[in-house]
């Protein structure tokens, strides 16, 4: 199957090779010429996996043996079979993407992305070893890590901002084992670790390296097109507790950054599930909500600090592939991206704005809401839930008062509370002092629900990776590896 770039219908490739390159070679996102037909009835029939594996051959037919790289990426490294259950709260279903390896929904995607890597590179028959560089505040990190470690012919490099992640996410890298890994906080912030990386990839562009370099973001389609199975999951799990009857449409609450998340539920509907309005939940930093609403995307304001840290974002580099999806129309995506690029804003025609909100739904909350919601979900319900999650809450409410839709709502939870002990405590009315660990262990005390086991085993662990450089040292740092 071909893809070309969300930014002109030149230069076609192949699904292996769309994954080997990440971006197109003009800056814009790989998207396929034109959907598979897919049988979205048979597909709700599997296993977890078995729904991974229909979707990603349909997807990425010029990968091998998907079933195989299925079963290599999950087997045994989910809390559950299911991968990512919906539990009934309240009057919502919650679809839990965080029963991972490292309690994050990345986990989802960065379990199979080294798996769809490794395999398109034998297609492609590529010698040389990749290098996935990057640059994480804080969830990103760790799960390639444990994604990609120990994985033959690729190597990870991953910095972080020295003093800029919490005292667990850290716990979690510098513990990292591997031989294939290196972690290194770098002085400055999150920005500066990701110009940082964004000027070792130009710095390289053209040169002989001893590897190829790549990244894990989800511009990548191999990170985007795992997300899809999820939704079909959570769909059968309705199915299965009664909920809903087959064909009846579900609406999807869905707290966003890059717009990778919501994008993956937008793909399902389009390979036929039953999905009705997907709803585009952000904190503060509500440049997505003002877009949905007004069509006028404009990145030119300040980035707020919440306790929703992972959608803490001004460019959603996702949400290109959705107006190359509803306009068909590469000159303008690529019109529009010129221009968000050089004047920081943008508008969409009428009849694309029109598009875009017959499908999305968009609300923002701040943190006092979600602290309000995390106190109130834990109160009437016993639920606790993270600050991302409460963000999606909250919109699913909003569009409810608003109106009135009465189909099932299925709010994604994005983060285990456990990744944020101080908000979720805060919320509950539990004490907040003492390091991240005591707090998590007080949080277990009050709720009964147990530390995830990849938390709780961080303490005491061997720390490997203690590097610290300062930010125009990074690139030498990857070539002495
Ligand atoms: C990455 C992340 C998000 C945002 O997901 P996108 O696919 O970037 O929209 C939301 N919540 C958490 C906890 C995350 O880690």
């Amino acid at each position: 199957m071909l893809y070309h770039s969300t930014r002109s219908e030149l230069n076609p490739v192949d699904s292996a090779q769309a994954v080997l390159e990440g971006l197109a070679p003009d800056g814009g996102l790989y998207m396929p010429e034109c959907l598979p037909a897919f049988d979205w009835k048979a597909c709700l029939n599997g296993t977890s996996m078995d729904m991974a594996t229909m979707i990603l051959s349909a997807l990425l037919p010029d990968i091998p043996n998907m079933e195989d790289l299925v079963k290599k990426a999950y087997t045994g490294k989910f809390e559950t079979d299911d991968l990512t259950p919906t539990v009934p709260v309240g009057n919502f279903g919650v679809l839990e993407l965080f029963r991972g390896p490292t309690s994050a929904f990345k986990d989802v995607a960065l379990s199979m992305l080294p798996q769809l890597l490794t395999a398109a590179k034998t297609a492609k028959g590529m010698q040389e070893d990749i290098m996935i560089l990057t640059a994480t505040s804080g969830d990103t990190g760790k799960a390639a890590l444990e994604g990609f470690h120990d994985v033959d012919g690729i190597r990870i490099t991953v910095f972080y901002p020295y003093g800029g992640v919490s005292q667990v996410q850290r716990a979690q890298m510098v513990t990292q084992e591997g031989n294939n890994v290196a972690v290194c906080a770098v002085y400055g912030n999150f920005d500066d670790a990701q110009t940082g990386v964004k000027n070792i990839f130009a710095a390289c562009r053209g040169k002989e390296l001893p590897f190829a370099l790549s990244s894990a973001n989800s511009i990548n389609i191999g990170r985007l097109a795992p997300q899809i199975m999820y939704y079909f999951r959570s769909y059968r799990d309705l199915l299965d507790a009664g909920k809903i009857k087959l064909g009846d449409e579900v609406n999807f609450s869905v707290p966003t950054g890059n717009f990778g998340d919501i994008l993956a539920g937008y793909l399902a509907k389009q390979l036929g599930l039953p999905v009705g309005t997907l709803i585009c939940a952000s904190n503060a930093n509500n440049v997505l909500t003002d877009f949905i609403r007004t069509g006028t995307y404009d990145r030119q304001r300040p980035l707020l600090k919440t306790t929703s840290p992972s959608m803490d974002i001004l460019v959603s580099s996702n949400l290109e592939r959705l107006l190359y999806l509803l306009s068909g129309d590469t000159a303008l995506v690529a019109e529009l991206m010129g221009k968000l690029n050089k004047e920081g804003a943008y508008t969409v025609p009428a009849d694309l704005l029109a598009k875009i909100q017959s499908e999305f739904w968009a609300a923002y909350c701040d943190d006092a809401r979600a602290d309000e919601i995390m106190g109130r979900v834990y109160k009437d319900y016993g639920y606790l839930c993270d600050p991302h999650t409460a963000s999606g809450w909250a919109a699913a409410e909003d569009y409810i008062a608003e109106t009135g839709d009465k189909r099932a709502m299925v709010v994604l939870s994005t983060a285990s509370p456990y990744k944020f002990p101080v908000a979720v405590l805060t919320a509950i009315g539990g004490d907040t002092s003492g390091t991240e660990f005591e707090q998590m262990e007080r949080l277990s005390q009050m709720s009964g629900v147990p530390i995830p086991k990849n938390l709780a085993s961080l303490q005491g662990k061997e720390e490997k990776h203690t590097g610290v450089i300062e930010k125009d040292k990074m690139l030498e740092y990857v070539l002495s590896l």
